[in-house]
Order: structure tokens, then C-alpha cells, then sequence
């Protein structure tokens, strides 16, 4: 199902000659903003000579630091008036940076969810429950208006309260939920501690993101609640969620391209990779008017998918997000990330919804320790099953790790739930 047939499934010829049309006038729109203009003038860049896509790469990398420096409006490229919102990143790693919106952005935005649920089949039919966060952060209202242009009845239940939650999903029928994939898993235990089999309550779509997740923490969420879940991608920078969503295949996120110009770089050197290498992922905005951005590092590490999605669509795909550069742990000289360390865990069919890593350092070395909850009937059997199982852990997390690591197994609920973005690592090593 298309919302946009024809832009969705454009001749890559045609929609490289819409990019670069594009890419000229955000171009132009940027350079008229005290940041890159000047950005620009230091680096010698006349953008009037931008007259290919593939000299893109020659225009410096816009960093979350150059967005911090020129706070709060040194990128804004339209007179205050013009703008109608603004919203901010949820500082994950830092001050948040903010972001303007004129109406015509806001507009577009929407559209682009629209296409993005359609894509997953849902259609005006649907109740959509948003457990996103609705205020500053972008997950809640970015997917609101986007669902209301679809037609579909919009829940805006936001984050917390999960007795509400339940309660909502009962009463109105709700098919589709929006939910970081941590609060999913949460929210099934609650359901079940409340007499309710959580496929009972008959949502067949979850559309999941904010925060990256392993796929078998997807697959734990698709059997929990029995259904179909869908990765969304976005960064507030980049407007919020939309920028990149699976259809309905669920193989790889379609990077919405004629809102976004992808790069994949080395992110040791700035070096462009070529489609189907791993590494961070750069994005121009060439389809917002109060605030263009150029290049921007979003510091999260993936591949494209070079081949074509059986759906039809020519937008290009990119793999579940592998983390951060910066959410990279070196311990005892190994570097791991967070991810793996999940992946290992989702495969102990014993492991519950929840985990922490903590990491901490005596007498120099690393230490790293990890907090795992199992399902209840784990303690309801001897002692000799449970230690048998803590070792095996151990072993696993060992071969990726290397450093002996300490496993706790906790009961379900023992960990403080996430209602937001997870945080799964505590870092207490002094640097
Ligand atoms: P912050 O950068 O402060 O966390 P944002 O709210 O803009 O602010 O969060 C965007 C970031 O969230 C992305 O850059 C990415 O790291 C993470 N993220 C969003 N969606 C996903 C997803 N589907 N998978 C993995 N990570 C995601
Ligand atoms: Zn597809």
C-alpha cells in the first residue's frame, strides 16, 4: 500500500535529479545563516558550484557540537515569524539542541509519517496509541500529526501510567501502538500480572524506536503481544521519527531520499563508504525551510542495503542501527558494543525484559558486571539450575568480551523499568 505511489517509487535517475534540485536550494537556504555562512566562507565553499550530487562530499560535516555551539538559532534560515514549533533532542549525550519548524515543515513531516505507517499496511482504520513522550521530545507529537493525516484514531496516551495504557488499549480497540522497544517489554509483564494474555488484547502493529535493540529483543516483543513489529528511525535533528521505516517486509529501513540524502562514513576518517559497508551514518535535510542541515554526523552506525525491497519502493534501505559511535565500551582494552552485549542475552531463552551493564574499575583494571532479570519460573526450580545458568552467561558474555564478567540474576521487576528511552549502561570508571 502507497501513500505516494509515484514518489515512493520513483526511477532512481528521476529522484537523483530531485535530490540534487533540492540539495541546491537547502544548499542556498543554508548558506544565508550566520553558521555556515560562516562555515562556508572558512572552507572556501562557493554553493553555487554544487551542480552534482556527488559533490556533496567536498562540503565540511556538520557535527552535534556545531548545532550546540550556534544555540539556539545560529542555523535558522527563515525570519522568526515563520516559524511555528520548536522541539529538542532528549540530550542522551549532552545539552539537547534544539530544533524550528516552519508550518510548510510541520506539513511535510506529517506527510512523510503518513507514508511511513501506510507503508506498514496501516490505513484509517487503525487506533494508534502513542506511548511516545509528547512535549519537547519528537517521538510523541512527530507521530501524532502524522497518524492524524492517515486518518487513523489517535490515542495520544504518551509515556507512563500503564494500568491507563491497558485500560485505553481495551476500551478503544487500539491496533497499533508506537513504543520504545524497552516500555513494550515492561508493559507486557504489567498486562500479564493483570489476568490479561497480552495477544488477547489484539494490537497487530508496533511501531518500535527511539533507542537501539537487537532483533531478538523484536522477536521477544512479536511473541509477547502477537504481533507485527516495525523499526522507526529518526533523530530530532533530522525533524524526529520518519526518517527511516520498515515497510511492510520488515527486512531493512527504507531512508525516506527525497526528504534525505544519505552517506555512510569511516568515522575514524570522514572517508564515504561505499553501499554495504558498516559504518556511521551522514544525513543532509534537503526538505526543511527553517533549518537546513548539511552533512550531519549522526553518529549511528549502519549499513545501506543495496539490493531492492521486494515492496517496490526505490528508496534505499539501511540496517538496524548497531549503536552509537559514542555508546562504543572499551573494557579491559576490548571494544563492545552495548548491542552485542543484548544480543547474547536475547539468545538465553531464561532471560527476561530487562538488563543492565555496569562498569567499573579496581586496582586499574575493568570490571564490568551485569544485572539480567529472568521470567519468574526460573525461581520456582533448585539452585544447581539457576547457577548453571549464571555460568553459562558468563561463558557467553566471555567469549565476546574476554574480561570475566559478573553476572547477577535477578528476578522480574528487580530493575528500574524504562518508560522513555532504556539506560542500559552505567559507566562508573573514573577517566
Ligand atoms: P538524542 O540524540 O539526545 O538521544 P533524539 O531524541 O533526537 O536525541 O534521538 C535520536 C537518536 O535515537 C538517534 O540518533 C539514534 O541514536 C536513536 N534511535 C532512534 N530510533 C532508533 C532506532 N529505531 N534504532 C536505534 N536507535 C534509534
Ligand atoms: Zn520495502
Amino acid at each position: 500500500m502507497f501513500w505516494n505511489e509515484q514518489l515512493e517509487t520513483i526511477e532512481r535517475k528521476a529522484l537523483e535529479k530531485l535530490q540534487l534540485e533540492k540539495l541546491r536550494k537547502a544548499l542556498a537556504a543554508a548558506a544565508t545563516t550566520p553558521f555556515y555562512k560562516k562555515v562556508f566562507a572558512d572552507n572556501g565553499v562557493d554553493v553555487s558550484r554544487i551542480t552534482t550530487l556527488d559533490h556533496l562530499r567536498d562540503l565540511p560535516l556538520t557535527t552535534k557540537h556545531d548545532l550546540r555551539l550556534s544555540y539556539p538559532d545560529g542555523m535558522v534560515a527563515v525570519p522568526r515569524t515563520e516559524i511555528v514549533r520548536l522541539h529538542a533532542s532528549s540530550g542522551t549525550t549532552g545539552k539537547s539542541t534544539v530544533i524550528f519548524y516552519t508550518a510548510k515543515d510541520l506539513a511535510d513531516w506529517a506527510d512523510l509519517i503518513a507514508r511511513s505507517m501506510m507503508a506498514t499496511g496501516t490505513t484509517r482504520n487503525d487506533v494508534f496509541q502513542n506511548m511516545m513522550g509528547y512535549g519537547l521530545f519528537t517521538g510523541g507529537l512527530g507521530l501524532h500529526y502524522g497518524a492524524e493525516r492517515l486518518g487513523c484514531l489517535v490515542i495520544p496516551s504518551s509515556t507512563g501510567n500503564s494500568l491507563k495504557q491497558i485500560e485505553l488499549m481495551k476500551d478503544f480497540g487500539t491496533t497499533v501502538v508506537h513504543i520504545t522497544p524497552s516500555y513494550a517489554m515492561h508493559l507486557a509483564d504489567v498486562v500479564s500480572e493483570n489476568g490479561i494474555n497480552p495477544p488477547d488484547l489484539g494490537i497487530k502493529k508496533a511501531y518500535l524506536g527511539a533507542e537501539p535493540y537487537s532483533e531478538g529483543v523484536k522477536k521477544k516483543i512479536e511473541g509477547q503481544w502477537g504481533l507485527d513489529a516495525y523499526n522507526s528511525y529518526g533523530l530530532s535533528e533530522m525533524n524526529g521519527p520518519g526518517v527511516a521505516f520498515e515497510c511492510e517486509y520488515k527486512n531493512g529501513m527504507h531512508l525516506w531520499e527525497d526528504y534525505y540524502i544519505m552517506e555512510i562514513i569511516n568515522p575514524d576518517t570522514g572517508e564515504r563508504l561505499p553501499d554495504g559497508e558498516e559504518g556511521e551514518l551522514v544525513l543532509t535535510h534537503i526538505n526543511r525551510e527553517a533549518m537546513p542541515i548539511i552533512r550531519y554526523r549522526t553518529r549511528d552506525l549502519t549499513r545501506i542495503i543495496p539490493e531492492k525491497c521486494a515492496c517496490g519502493r526505490t528508496h534505499r534501505r539501511i540496517e538496524r542501527i548497531k549503536g552509537r559511535t559514542d555508546d562504543m565500551l572499551i573494557v579491559g582494552g576490548v571494544n563492545v558494543f552495548p548491542s552485542q552485549i543484548e544480543t547474547v542475552l536475547m539468545n538465553v531463552p531464561e532471560v527476561g525484559n530487562n538488563y543492565q551493564i555496569v562498569l567499573d574499575r579496581h586496582n586499574n583494571l575493568d570490571r564490568i558486571h551485569v544485572r539480567v532479570e529472568l521470567y519468574n519460573k526460573m525461581f520456582e526450580g533448585d539452585i544447581k539450575a539457576l547457577d548453571a545458568l549464571r555460568k553459562k552467561v558468563v561463558e557467553r558474555l566471555k567469549a565476546l568480551i574476554t574480561v570475566n564478567p559478573k553476572v547477577e540474576l535477578l528476578e522480574p521487576g528487580s530493575l528500574p523499568p524504562s518508560m522513555g528511552k532504556a539506560v542500559r549502561v552505567i559507566d562508573k570508571r573514573e577517566i
